[in-house]
Order: C-alpha cells, then structure tokens, then sequence
C-alpha cells in the first residue's frame, strides 16, 4: 500500500467524488427532498465504533463508504430549507476552490508565492467593504471566535504597557471590558483566554430592540472609575445571533473617543449587512472601529472555516502578535502573516473567497444579501397573517424569532410546547431550525443566510411547524 495514487486513479476517484456531489446539488432544487436526514443507528454505530485497520485498504471502497455513510447525513446546511443558528450553503465555486486549495496545499505562513497574495487580495476587498483603511491589518482566521480572539488580543497589547512581557502582572488596576447582554459567547471565552478573567467583563443591559443600553453603558463606565477600575474596550455587536441586533455604533464609537477606550466590532453575522439596501445605514461608526471580526463562512457562502479578523493599525497588530526581530522585518517587502496572528503554518483559505468574491462581485452579495433580509421580512409578515403564530423579534438582518401560539394554548405551556415543537421538526428533518431563549420564554429562531432559500420554503416551514405543533396538540390532550 502507498499514498500515491496514479494520475490515471486520480483523476477516476476526483470525478467521482465530484459526481456525488453534483448528486446532492441536484437535489436542493427538489420541494421534497428534506434538510436533513438523521443518521440511523446502525451508521453511527458503524462510525463509531470502526477500528483503525492495521492494514490499508482501497481508496475506491472508502470513497464509497463516504457516499453511503457520511454524504448522505449532512448537518444541512447546504439546503434551501435550513434555518438554525447562523450556517450558509457553500458556494459551489468555492467547494471547488477547497479541492483546489488542498491541491496546492501550501502553508499561507508568508513567503512569495502565490497562496500570500490571494489573501492579501482578499483581505484588501473585505477592509474596501467594512470601511477600513488599505493601511489597515487583517487576517484570515478559522472563524468568528478566533477573529474576536485576535483583535481583542490586539487591544490587550495596545492597553496594557508590557503585557506580552509580564501579563497581566504589568497592569496594576483593575480593568474593565463591555459588551451586551446580548454579546456573543466568544467574547468571554477571549476574555478569560487573554487572562482578564471573566469578572472584568460587563454585560451591558439591552433596549426593547436587543440593542446595547447607552445609558447603562456610561453609568457603568463611571461607576467602575469611581470604584477605581480601568475601562479598556467596548465590544458592540453588528448583529447579535439571537435577533441581528445592530448596537449604535456610531454613538459607541464616539463614547470610546471621549473615553479613550479600544473600539471593537463583533460582526461574526452581521458584518457584511452593510452591503445590504435595507440596513446599511445603521453601520455608521464601523469606519471608527480599532478592530472587527467578521465571519465569511456565514454571509458570504463560502465553506467552513473561514473567520476574518481585522485591525485599524496595523503595526500594533503585528507588534501584538510578532516574534521577528526589527531588523529582519525590515527585509521584508510584505511581512508575513504569522507575525500578525497565532498561527504559524496557515491554510490556503483565501482561495474559496477570491473565486466567490469575484464570481458574484460587490453588487452580488449586495443583491444577495438583501434577498436575505427580503425573505425574513416575508416570513415575519406570513408570522403576522396567522393566528398560531407570534412574531417576537424583527431585527434588521435576517433572523426572525416567533413563537408557536396556538389558541387555547395557556401561556405556561408555551415554552415547553415551543420546546417539544423544535425537537420534533428536527429529528424529522424536513426543515432545519433551532430555537433560543429570549426575554426568557422559549422561542423559535429563523435565520436565513441562504442563497438557495426562496419564498416557497417559508410557507413550507410554517407548514412544517404547524402541522407537527398540531400532532403534538392531539398527542397531548
Ligand atoms: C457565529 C458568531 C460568532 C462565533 O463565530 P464562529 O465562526 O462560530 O467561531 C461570534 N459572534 C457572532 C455574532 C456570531 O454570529
């Protein structure tokens, strides 16, 4: 057995491989083919428990174990019927760009060749977008966590004088980071990570639209300065992942001048919404931000992992994050990107996203992501139009939250009926969508950041929900 394969078997199991997929890309257009099918015991089990062979065995059957064990159970996401958290299809082009990248396999550490100048392409089209000056860093990161991670990483070194040298031990005050109550899990998790601990961190009350409290926000901030703490940073949401609240950037920007405090954006989801017809307005401020995190691997369909993380200034991106001495930098016509995150080896991610970008251009995603923002204010009015509904939320983006609300229905059962209802729809499959906690009642939460998804699927979801909520009605009483 050898790793090598002919070019001749190559070029068979590739086309094969791509035909299944063509397969699965066929079938989206189908009404009836479901977002997901649950993987029956006997594959789990199969998958599982597989004991790693002593010897090797033939490329062809474990392709084939691929399209009869794991093809056909995808989490679903590349359906037009999909609806939970915040998962995109992947653009065909780009699924070929993985393939591509994977071929080349080079690691986007630095260096001349080609790899380093697509993603320095792509990162200069994303700061153009997110209003970021061309003298600005950036990075390609595994995700939104690990983007947030990165600036917040920068603002830790820029705030705190010889923090790389002493940690934390270099800051005598207390200091204090906020965010909303409505802020991304990712933000504590960095916060603990850079050392902060989580007490430093403020979760901001919200206003009626999810959005951060102004007023809260600088009562606390001169609360903390009278109990003696040090304010570093507010983290602002460009579109919180329970509704797409969008918090006043513009008036946080100006709150982080007047008080000298490091201006991030956590724009995972809803970031490139400033492309959008319907919602751009409400990104002025963004232009203010020291740094962003924003997540192509949602809004701009390419494949997971794809984060972005970028920064105002970038010498002190590279200086947060760089082991190079100054003398050797100088060498360097483009400095390389391990100096300017964690990583050192790197994949070739930018691929995916120079092939999208360019396939659908600005006016695309312009085009695109506003049909998104259409279909979720075309689900909240068939959400209005019904009596065994509630709209709950309607934020700018595209995430809808709404409850099953069937008359005669006490309001003490909702929250578990809401429950049963999403537990059931998923393990059927039909559509795929989660739910979340909001104002402390169980809702259900529609986000759509699908080019596949059409008007058609919404009347199919609620469909699908109020069908099942009416089994689970009859099942009950
Ligand atoms: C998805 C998301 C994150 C986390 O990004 P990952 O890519 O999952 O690591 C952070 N913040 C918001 C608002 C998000 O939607």
């Amino acid at each position: 057995m050898t790793l090598e394969l002919s070019p001749e078997e190559f070029r068979k199991l590739g086309y094969r491989a791509i035909d299944a997929l063509a397969e699965q890309l066929a079938a989206f257009s189908q009404p009836e083919s479901p977002a997901r099918r649950p993987v029956p015991d006997d594959v789990r089990q199969r998958i599982f428990n597989q004991v790693l062979p002593e010897e090797g065995q033939s490329p062809e059957a474990l392709l084939e174990r691929v399209f009869t064990d794991v093809l056909p159970y995808p989490m679903g996401n590349n359906s037009p019927r999909f609806f939970a958290w915040v998962n995109s299809p992947a653009a065909p082009l780009s699924i070929l760009a993985e393939l591509l990248a994977a071929g080349v396999n080079p690691s986007v550490a630095g260096g001349d060749h080609a790899a380093t100048y697509v993603e320095h392409a792509v990162l200069n089209w994303l700061k153009t977008i997110m209003r970021f000056p061309a003298s600005g860093g950036g990075i390609l990161t595994s995700g939104g966590s690990v983007a947030n991670l990165i600036g917040l990483a920068v603002m830790r070194h820029v705030k705190i004088t010889e923090v790389r040298r002493l940690g934390m031990a270099a800051e005598s005050q207390e200091v204090v980071i906020y965010t909303s109550a409505q802020g991304h899990s990712c933000i504590q998790k960095a916060v603990e990570l850079l050392g902060f601990g989580s007490e430093s961190l403020r979760h901001i009350p919200v206003d009626a639209d999810f959005r951060m409290d102004m007023n809260a926000l600088r009562e606390q901030i001169k609360l903390d300065r009278a109990q003696n703490k040090r304010p570093i940073c507010v983290v602002a949401s460009a579109g919180t992942v329970n509704t797409g609240a969008i918090d006043p950037l513009d008036e946080i920007a100006a709150l982080c001048r007047e008080e000298n405090l490091w201006f991030h954006i956590d724009g995972a989801y809803g970031a490139v919404g400033i492309l959008s017809d319907q919602a751009n307005m409400l990104y002025s401020g963004i232009e203010q931000a020291d740094s962003l995190a924003l997540d192509p691997h949602k809004w701009l369909y390419v494949p997971v992992e794809c984060g972005c993380a970028l920064v105002r200034d970038a010498q002190a991106m590279r200086d947060a994050f760089s082991l190079l001495p100054p003398y050797l930098r100088d060498d360097r016509a483009l400095p390389w990107f391990a100096e300017f995150g964690i990583q050192q080896t790197r994949g070739f991610k930018a691929l995916k996203l120079w092939l999208v970008m360019q396939q659908i251009g600005v006016d695309g995603y312009r085009k695109s992501i506003s049909r998104d923002i259409e279909l979720a204010r075309a689900l909240r009015e068939r959400i209005r139009n019904r009596a065994d509904f509630m709209l709950v939320s309607d934020g700018p983006l595209s995430i809808t939250c709404f409850r099953y609300t069937p008359p005669h229905v006490p309001e003490e059962k909702l929250d578990d009926l809401n429950r049963q209802l999403l537990a059931l729809v998923q393990q059927e499959g039909h559509v795929f969508i989660t739910g979340t906690i909001l104002n402390e009642r169980q809702v259900i939460r529609a986000c759509i950041v699908n080019f596949r998804t059409q008007e058609s699927d919404l009347d199919f979801l609620l469909e699908v929900l109020a069908e099942a909520g009416q089994r689970l009605l009859s099942e009950n009483v």
